[in-house]
């Protein structure tokens, strides 16, 4: 779908297990930035290549017109087909340096946060050839460059983009919607990033990994519903280990689940792991100081 003169969406359709086995459907973004060239922003799922292929041969394009892949962070769902789209194109890869290590060693990231399905949804790993960071221009050509911001708390190493000329923002996983899985590594972080991102003040649009492309000033409300969702998910987390005699990190899961009105299905290692964050980021923290901070 094109969004811009230079701006595809490809919203790819994969799914997770539960922990009952069930399949879970779930959905990510990829963007294409298409000029002379185009830069790739995410792979997909392993697999997904043939669904960026088929893209590029009903818009005229060659899969090698691909000349960089940039990976916004690590995780499978942005990763997973990275080794087949630089075999197909040869591209250049680039990501931070924080993600590198689960990028070219895809096993070591299964062993490290093993998400359910992992090998399902990695197709191998593979070589970042540029580590980018926070601050730094990629000029794509004349006229196209994006700006690359660290946006960490997903992830350690969770970058965005900014294409000044669109005035659009790839957000990747930074800005969490309201009633999909929390997922988070620092909510600290998180809330630092997403507050920074919300302080650009001309985006005209708003480009998530996990969201429908977003215009205007609807942008900056995702961003807000974002913030205000990290700040209730953070006071149910709280609220509910200060009542919690359990050791294990699942039954208190469960019972912020209920009490953010989220189905038990993510009751999973990855959702729990994201509360226990929380609660490293200190019980004594109240959520306004984690929103002043
Ligand atoms: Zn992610």
């Amino acid at each position: 779908m094109q969004i811009t003169d230079h701006i595809h969406a490809l919203k790819i359709p994969f799914a997770i297990n539960d922990p009952a086995g069930r399949k879970v459907p779930r959905f990510v973004y990829s963007y294409l930035i298409c000029g002379k060239k185009i830069c790739l922003i995410d792979s997909g799922v392993a697999g997904s290549e043939k669904i960026i292929l088929n893209y590029l041969e009903k818009t005229g394009r060659s899969p090698q017109d691909i000349t960089r892949l940039i990976l916004t962070h690590s995780h499978p769902d942005h990763i997973g087909a990275a080794r087949a789209v630089k075999r197909i194109s040869g591209c250049t890869v680039l990501a931070h340096a924080a993600e590198k290590s689960w990028i070219e060693d895809v096993e070591l990231q299964a062993k490290e946060r093993p998400v359910p399905g992992f090998h399902s949804l990695v197709g191998g790993s593979v070589r970042v050839d540029r580590t980018v960071r926070d601050g730094e221009i990629v000029a794509l050509e004349e006229g196209l460059a994006l700006l690359v911001l660290h946006t960490p708390g997903h992830s350690a190493g969770s970058i965005s983009l900014w294409l000044a000329g669109e005035g659009a923002l790839f957000s990747a996983d930074a800005v969490p919607i309201p009633g999909d899985m929390p997922i988070y590594q620092d909510i600290s972080e998180s809330f630092r990033s997403i507050k920074r991102l919300a302080s650009f003040p001309e985006i005209k649009l708003l480009l998530s990994a996990w969201d429908e492309p977003r215009f205007g000033g609807e942008a900056y409300r995702i961003m807000d519903d974002g913030l205000r969702y990290l700040e209730r998910i953070h006071g149910c987390v709280l609220k509910v280990a200060r009542a919690s005699q359990s050791s294990s990190p699942i039954e208190p899961c469960r019972q912020v689940l209920i009490e953010l009105g989220l189905p038990q299905t993510m009751a999973n290692p990855l959702v729990a792991a994201s509360f226990q964050a929380s609660l490293k980021a200190g019980m004594e923290r109240s959520r306004q100081d984690l929103l002043e901070n």
